[in-house]
């Protein structure tokens, strides 16, 4: 804000604690004041400067008057679904942008089936989460939480409505994790109690904003409490993102999920032309030295686009392909969801139910991801700040 004489606001959401004791010692106050920071901050998710009274009020002010703020991402606007599914538009810090993130109260089921998710099925409670009359000590969340890496997408896949808007920026690591403490807030998930997983599937392509990616994940394990095993971040393939990757400590790596998409090279380089700079097999050598965790899976996601890349004879290369990788995997099939202007047709359900079939057949676990708020333009590959909804559905 150049020529106003204010200096631009610091945010401290989105500092590790080490971080933040740094800062509190540069103003001459002990660096135990940075964990007591980090605690109201990540822990009891308290969003104002004033409000965190475990620091002095002289502090606070002193903080204040020092351009210090929170900073947390800030949800602006809300989209609700028939199905309980709720699309955010999520302010960044700047506040300037805002980037989507959805909460799906009963998971999407693409993300169970998993072997570390066993027993699942006992506490569904078929119920949604904000249920009316739940007293919150007999509720228990079991959902999905997807949030965004960047705004927009470099990567250009051509059945995705994300990839029309172009890369716009990177994300900071507090408005990764941020998504995920404004929606964990709003829901009042117990973390402990509450049965949230976290997937990396919203705009943008992880990969492409590993080191903020990874922060925010730091973030969201070590300060808010998250299970790695409970998270999974989405890759349409970049190579050397998964190398890196590979080399990530087993405590704060997520689980993998590989943008498959195709049955083979010449089909997958024609919806996503990331592929000729990395093929097939140049993306299962790099999946290959991730050190899975006992019974975990690589998941491979693979879009049906009608008429396209769900006929019979692409089950059948896509289970050779999976079993040829010899990893211990699970493939998790997404019907194409549409979205104005792309030109693509939605497979037809028996289709979709032939395929999953056929893979199953060849001993190749697959799953069938319900389509979540379709009608508000949240499900899949339907992320681009729509703010109107795709149906009559009154905004709540
Ligand atoms: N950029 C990452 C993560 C976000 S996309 C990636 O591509 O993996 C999350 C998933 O949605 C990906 O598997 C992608 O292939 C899928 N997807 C994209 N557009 C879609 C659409 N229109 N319908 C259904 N799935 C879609
Ligand atoms: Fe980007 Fe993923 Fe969409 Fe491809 S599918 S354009 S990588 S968000």
């Amino acid at each position: 804000m150049s020529g106003t004489g204010v200096s631009p606001r610091k945010f401290l959401f989105g500092m590790t604690r080490s971080e933040l004791a740094r800062i509190m010692q540069e103003l001459g106050e002990p660096a135990f004041r940075g964990a007591q920071l980090a605690d109201a901050m990540y822990r009891q998710r308290i969003e104002e400067l004033t409000a965190i009274t475990t620091l002095s009020k002289t502090l606070r002010e002193r903080l204040t008057e020092e351009n210090w703020a929170v900073g947390r991402p800030r949800i602006a606007q809300v989209f609700r679904s028939v199905d309980g599914t709720e699309r955010y538009l999520v302010e960044g810090q700047a506040g300037a942008d805002t980037v989507e993130t959805v909460w799906m109260p009963e998971g999407d089921e693409g993300e169970s089936g998993d072997g570390s998710e066993a027993g699942d099925e006992e506490v569904a409670t078929g119920r949604p989460a904000t249920a009316p009359g739940v007293r919150a000590s007999l509720r228990r969340n079991r959902a999905t939480l997807c949030i965004s890496s960047q705004v927009g997408c470099a990567v250009n896949c051509q059945f995705c409505l994300t990839a029309r808007l172009g890369l716009q920026r990177n994300l900071t690591p507090g408005e990764i994790a941020g998504q995920a403490v404004a929606v964990l807030a709003r829901q009042a998930v117990e973390i402990g109690r509450d049965r949230v997983n976290l997937v990396f599937m919203g705009m943008g392509e992880p990969f492409l904003n590993y080191e903020n990616f990874m922060a925010a994940v730091r973030l969201l394990v070590e300060e808010i409490g998250l299970s790695p095993q409970r998270m999974t971040v989405s890759t349409s393939g970049i190579v050397p993102g998964i190398q890196k990757f590979a080399l990530e400590p087993p405590e704060v790596r997520p689980k993998l999920a590989i943008s498959l998409n195709a049955p083979n090279n010449e089909l997958r380089s024609e919806i996503m032309p990331i592929n000729r700079k990395w093929p097939i097999e140049a993306l299962v050598d790099a999946v290959r030295a991730v050190r899975l965790r006992p019974r975990e899976r690589v998941t491979f996601e693979y879009v049906l686009l009608g008429g396209v890349t769900d006929r019979p004879e692409h089950a059948r290369q896509v289970a050779r392909l999976v079993r040829r990788t010899g990893l211990p995997a699970k493939v998790n099939l997404i019907a194409w969801n549409p979205g104005p202007g792309v030109p693509y047709s939605t497979p037809d359900p028996d289709a979709v139910d032939n395929f999953k079939r056929s893979l199953a057949g060849e001993g190749i676990a697959a799953y069938l991801r319900r389509p979540r708020g379709r009608d508000i333009y949240a499900a899949c590959g339907q992320l681009k700040r729509t703010v109107e909804q795709a149906g009559p559905v009154p905004l709540v």
